[in-house]
Parts: C-alpha cells; structure tokens; sequence
C-alpha cells in the first residue's frame, strides 16, 4: 500500500512534510469517557483542543496565513479537519471548509479525522472533494466493551445510551469503513488504548477492521485528561504498548509514530501550536 506524502500514514516523510488541522468542528455527537472538551489551553498538546473555532472561510483564510508563513520552512501538504468535536457532528462546517480548500489548492492532500458515526451519509461529497485519507477511531468491536467507553451516542434526531449506544455506533463505523474504501480512500484507524477497558481488545479490533479492507491502525494510549470520566485510569506507558501492537500486527500494518496532535495543530508532526500560529489563528477569527 502507497501511502502517499502524508505524514501520518507514511513515517519516511514525517521529518519533511507538514501537515495542518483546521479547528471548524465544535460538536461531538458522541461522549467518549476518556474526553473532555471543556478544556482550551494553548498549553495543553492533546486532540480536542484548540484555541479558536473558525468558520469555513476563516478557515480558508487562516490556511493561506499559515502556508504563507511555513512555506519554506515546512512545506504543508496535507490539510486535515480532526476537531475539537467530530467533523460529521458539523458537516456544513466541515465539507464547506473542504470545498473551500480543495478549490483553492487542488494539489494537496485532504485529511478527516472522525469517530465515523455520520460520516456514511455524506459519501456523494466527499467523493467530489477527491479526500484521501479517513481515519476512523475504533474502540471496541464488542459491544459490551464500547458500553464502557461511550457515556451516550447521538445518531439523529435520538441520543442511545450503553450497548445500544455502542451498537449504532459500530454499525454505522462499519459502514463509514465500507464507504470509504468502495471509494479507494486510505483508511486508518486509531484506537485508543484503556488499560482494562479494551486493552485486551485491539487485536479483535484490528481483525474487524481488516476484514473490512481498513489499510492501517494506530493504537494510542489513552491520555490522561482531568475532569474525563477516566480521569482515574492511569495510561500506558510505551513498553505497554509493544506487545499489544504486535499482536494487532498480526492482522493489520501499524503506526505507531502519532503525537496525538491538537485540533489546531500546524507543521512537522510533533509541533502543535505555537505562539505564532495562535496569533494568526487570532487574526483569522476576528
Ligand atoms: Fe472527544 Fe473525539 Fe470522543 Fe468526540 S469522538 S468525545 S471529540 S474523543
Ligand atoms: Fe497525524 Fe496523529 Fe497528529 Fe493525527 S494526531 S495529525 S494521526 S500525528
């Protein structure tokens, strides 16, 4: 498998290509136990965090500020939407944006990050938009194990709670996962690694996901992150994580080289924000 010049599926260009998340995603239609959104501190290098919301063409002008800025230094191939909420709980937002962005610079790559939950709906747009990489996150292929992970599950007009809350989700991941791929999107999937949650499961999880023809898993420890209903769950530490990747490479080619970036985040993998960035993003918002 190709994965292209994007820095996240493909390690031999992570030192030389950028990427850029563009924050226009606010809501979340579900509640994973390991998040919390409410926090939103330049300080703070984790998903769900950002310092502004743009709008789609914030967003556009934001991106032209940046490139602008980095363009020697690093070179942004791939434009992302990863939050701070899920890009299909804010599909105008999200698909505006892309549309906007594909627009105005055809050549880059196009990136989601998603929980997948509305992502099947929208298939007609994003073929138009010429995305290429999706990457889902899979926590549980077991419903009674997703029960744990998710406090609720909003699909539609209706909010479903334990495992029919983790039912509908897998479900409609499943189907994110066929869509895709029926369309030739790259697709990873991350998941995020609870120590007596799921972190038996991963291997279950890379089976599953395989069978559907997903290219590749990123298995991440779960972040600590105060005031989340698993603010008491210790993480993995990185020698934790080795043999629970081996065994999930059994079924599926693994990533392991993910920073866990910001919604917000811009360069190298690994650079978040910076001052800088945090005054054009500033700049763009007014
Ligand atoms: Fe947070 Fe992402 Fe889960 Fe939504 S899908 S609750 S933003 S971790
Ligand atoms: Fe890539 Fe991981 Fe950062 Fe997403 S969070 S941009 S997968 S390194």
């Amino acid at each position: 498998m190709d994965f292209g010049n994007h820095p996240c599926f493909n390690s031999e260009v992570r030192h030389s290509t950028g990427r850029i998340h563009l924050p226009v995603a606010a809501k979340c239609n579900i509640q994973c136990n390991f998040c919390n959104r409410k926090y939103d501190c330049v300080n703070e290098n984790r998903p769900g965090v950002t310092s502004a919301i743009l709008s789609p063409f914030q967003a556009l002008d934001y991106l032209g500020m940046v490139m602008e800025k980095m363009e020697e230094k690093t070179p942004i191939a791939v434009i992302g939407i990863a939050g701070p909420g899920d890009p299909f709980a804010n599909a105008e937002e999200t698909l505006a944006t892309m549309e906007l962005v594909h627009e105005k610079y055809p050549e880059k790559i196009l990136c989601l990050a998603t929980n997948g939950l509305g992502l099947a709906e929208y298939s007609g747009r994003l073929v138009n938009l010429n995305i290429s990489h999706v990457t889902i996150t899979v926590n549980a292929v077991d419903p009674e194990i997703g029960a744990k992970i998710y406090s609720w599950v909003r699909f539609g007009p209706k909010v479903y709670r334990g495992i029919e809350g983790a039912k509908v989700l897998l479900e409609r991941q499943t189907e994110a996962i066929k869509v895709l791929k029926s369309l030739g999107i790259i697709v990873k999937i991350n998941t995020v690694i609870i120590p007596g949650v799921n972190d038996t499961h991963a291997a279950k999880i890379a089976e599953y996901c395989a069978n559907l023809g997903a290219d590749i898993q990123n298995c991440i420890p779960m972040m600590h992150v105060e005031g989340s209903a698993f603010e008491n769950i210790p993480s993995l530490n990185p020698g934790d994580m080795l043999p629970i990747r081996n065994e999930a490479f059994k079924y599926i080619k693994q990533m392991s080289h993910c920073a866990r970036c910001r919604a917000d985040a811009a360069g190298l993998i690994g650079d978040q924000n910076s001052g800088e960035l945090d005054r054009l993003l500033a700049e763009a918002s007014i």
